[in-house]
């Protein structure tokens, strides 16, 4: 049989188990990274699980984009689907006749029993009970059917569902590495159903038996997973088997808000932030924190030194962690500052291909040398918060700038004067390179004793049609002279038809 497997003894076993019921959310990225981390860190096997026994709530494809989502930020997985170990299946619909073996199990040591009764009547319980506004509870009409009654109606072809049989008022408690003692007691629980009708088990009984048969040490999970570990314990306590340690982290939430981050306020999803253009390092360092704490100052974290230095003491037990945007922005700043232009051109390139966004990098490689498109990546690179970003930042090196008759005469009181002065020094000589360029233009504006500012930033404008931009004298050495002189004398044409 293939589940009496074995692992070392006390390896760290951790397991992902996303129900591809949807993309995998940015939360479900954290409690991934957290269980990667904890069993990288101890050599133990971190394992990927497709939680798909709910039939009607799967949607198409989910499974291969949830796979191709942890590629693209550089989770891999030891065991899961496309990478079977001893332990697999490792999706739960190929599982079934394992998790039958279980149900019958608790079936005959009496912790569970047959339930008939039809949808129609557990829908009018459920309404019954919304009306007095009091938690659904199965009425257990069934619990005590007897042994004939019971086979006669399967002979009979009957449907039926398999519960848990809950104890009556009894405190039923665990302990969270994170949050402490829990304790639920038994007459708050309801008589979970294990196994539907349609020959599933539910996510309660097929999670208990993969963990145990997989050999799952520790449960690192979203807390609102928190009320079903009562049910769960109840389980291995049944199948007399010890359960894993639980660990339930605190959701996440926006700034200013004080409920769960929600798909209506923004992205959620782990693969919208890379599809927005953060680079996936940079989106992992920030999730790091999102409920860690290295207990130092040190912020900035390669997935390997997370690794390194993560452990399960320093998960907060807090209500819900801030998700500030803010602080994504920062880090991903931060991650482009340490490219070089290649890798960033190599990276954009990507993200433009794989996620089909627009990107101007094509016209710019056919519009300048390699040379000068690394220089202008390098330029931009400071300015960019996201690749999102990346065509609004060149599009001057590409086409020439409509202009704005508030800017053009917004530094100077004489525009046309400026321009005219830039006109002729940029003919006087040749410029065989930037640095050359750069200090002859600004030696020439302070020998005539020229205002900085009124001249450098009229200039920019006709040059770019904007305030803020790189260096104006790098910029016009990437545009060329002729090109550069080109836009002042448009930009001195706007100024002779409407000023
Ligand atoms: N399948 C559950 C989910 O979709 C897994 C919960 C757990 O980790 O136990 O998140």
């Amino acid at each position: 049989m293939k589940f009496l497997n074995v692992r070392p003894k006390n390896q760290i076993i951790t397991r992902m188990a996303p129900s591809p019921t949807g993309e995998l959310h940015i939360g479900g990225l954290r409690t991934l990274l957290f269980n990667y981390a904890l069993a990288k860190k101890n050599n133990g096997v971190f394992i990927l699980r497709i939680e798909d026994t709910d039939q009607k709530r799967l949607v198409a494809g989910a499974t291969s984009r949830i796979l191709e989502v942890l590629k693209e930020y550089g989770l891999e997985y030891d065991e899961g689907p496309e990478k079977e170990g001893d332990f697999g299946p490792y999706i739960q619909s190929e599982r079934l006749n394992i998790y039958r073996e279980f149900v019958d199990k608790l079936l005959a040591s009496g912790h569970a029993y047959y339930c008939f009764c039809s949808q129609d009547r557990i829908s009018k319980l459920r309404s019954e009970a919304n009306s007095q506004n009091i938690p659904f509870k199965y009425d257990r009409y069934c619990m005590d059917l007897a042994e004939n009654v019971i086979n006669e109606k399967i002979n009979e072809g009957s449907i039926f569902t398999v519960r848990l049989k809950v104890p009556d008022n009894e405190d039923i408690s665990f302990n969270d590495e994170i949050l402490g003692k829990i304790t639920i007691n038994s007459n708050e629980i309801d008589d979970q159903v294990l196994l539907k009708s349609d020959g599933f088990p539910t996510y309660h009984m097929a999670v208990v038996v993969d963990d145990y048969l997989m050999r799952v040490s520790h449960v690192l999970r979203g807390v609102e997973w928190l009320p079903s570990t009562p049910k769960q314990v109840l389980l291995y306590r049944y199948l007399e088997w010890e359960a894993p340690k639980f660990a339930h982290l605190p959701n996440l939430k926006r700034v200013g808000s004080n409920k769960k981050l929600s798909k209506r306020e923004g992205d959620v999803h782990a693969i919208d932030f890379l599809r927005i253009g953060y680079l996936p390092e940079a989106v992992l360092n920030f999730i790091m924190f999102l409920g860690w704490n290295p207990k130092t100052e040190k912020e900035i974290y390669s997935l390997e030194e997370f690794v390194n230095d993560f452990d399960i003491s320093g998960l907060q037990k807090t209500d819900l962690v801030s998700f500030n945007t803010e602080k994504l922005d920062w880090y991903n700043k931060e991650y482009l500052k340490k490219l070089s232009s290649d890798d960033l051109n190599k990276r954009i390139t990507y993200w433009s291909r794989r996620f089909n966004q627009p990107c101007l990098l094509d016209e710019l490689n056919g519009s300048y040398s390699q040379n000068n498109v690394l220089e202008i990546l390098n330029l931009v690179k400071e300015r960019m918060i996201t690749f999102s970003d990346f065509n609004g930042l060149i599009d001057y090196f590409l086409n020439e700038p409509n202009y704005d008759k508030y800017l053009v005469s917004k530094y100077s009181n004489n525009p046309k004067k400026v321009l005219e002065f830039f006109l002729i020094i940029l003919g006087e000589v040749e410029f065989y390179n930037l640095k050359d360029m750069d200090s002859y233009v600004h030696m020439r504006v302070k020998e005539s004793n020229l205002p900085m500012k009124e001249y450098f930033m009229t200039l920019r404008i006709a040059i770019t049609g904007e305030t803020v931009s790189p260096p104006i004298i790098d910029i016009i050495y990437l545009l060329g002279v002729g090109n550069s002189k080109k836009r002042i004398k448009n930009c001195l044409d706007f100024i002779e038809s409407s000023l």
